[in-house]
């Protein structure tokens, strides 16, 4: 059993689309093990895409993250980091499958819906940027 961060990001949340976008997921048969709204400030942002710092889009990306509310979810079943990464799509819209959550909803390759961890390690360090042990229905504590 694997885990994933997902985030419905704030284009998406605006567009009211989160309940398809969850949907997604639960039709796939992946379990949602926590959850939760929340807005980033251009700080916290920041912090999260840190890996991106050095980018051209790091500003606007960060400016677009902490612009509104997100929903960031932990997803857990069997392979489930690249099995999200292709329910997601290309990060480009443009190329993204049609039926991928990219295809059908992003904006563009800023503003494109969904994150999802590309990593055993970044799955972990992204679950626990932003939940405890106390969120993650299952974990033994
Ligand atoms: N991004 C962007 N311009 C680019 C590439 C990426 O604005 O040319 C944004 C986009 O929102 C993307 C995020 O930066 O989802 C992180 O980029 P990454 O390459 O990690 O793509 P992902 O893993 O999200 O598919
Ligand atoms: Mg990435």
């Amino acid at each position: 059993m694997e885990r994933t961060l997902s985030i419905i990001k704030p284009d998406a949340v605006s567009k009211g689309v989160m309940g398809k976008i969850i949907d997604r997921f639960e039709s796939e048969g992946i379990r949602i093990v926590a959850m939760k709204m929340i807005r980033l400030t251009k700080k916290e942002a920041q912090a999260f895409y840190a890996v991106h710092r050095d980018k051209p889009f790091y500003d606007s990306l960060t400016d677009f993250m902490s612009s509104g509310p997100i929903v960031v979810m932990v997803l857990e079943g069997e392979n489930v980091i690249a099995k999200n990464r292709e329910i997601m799509g290309a990060t480009n819209p443009k190329d993204a499958k049609p039926g991928t959550i990219r295809y059908e909803f992003a904006t563009d390759v800023e503003k494109n819906a969904v994150h999802g961890s590309d990593s055993p390690q970044t799955a972990m360090e992204e679950i626990s940027f932003f939940f405890s042990k106390y969120e993650l229905i299952g974990t033994e504590r």
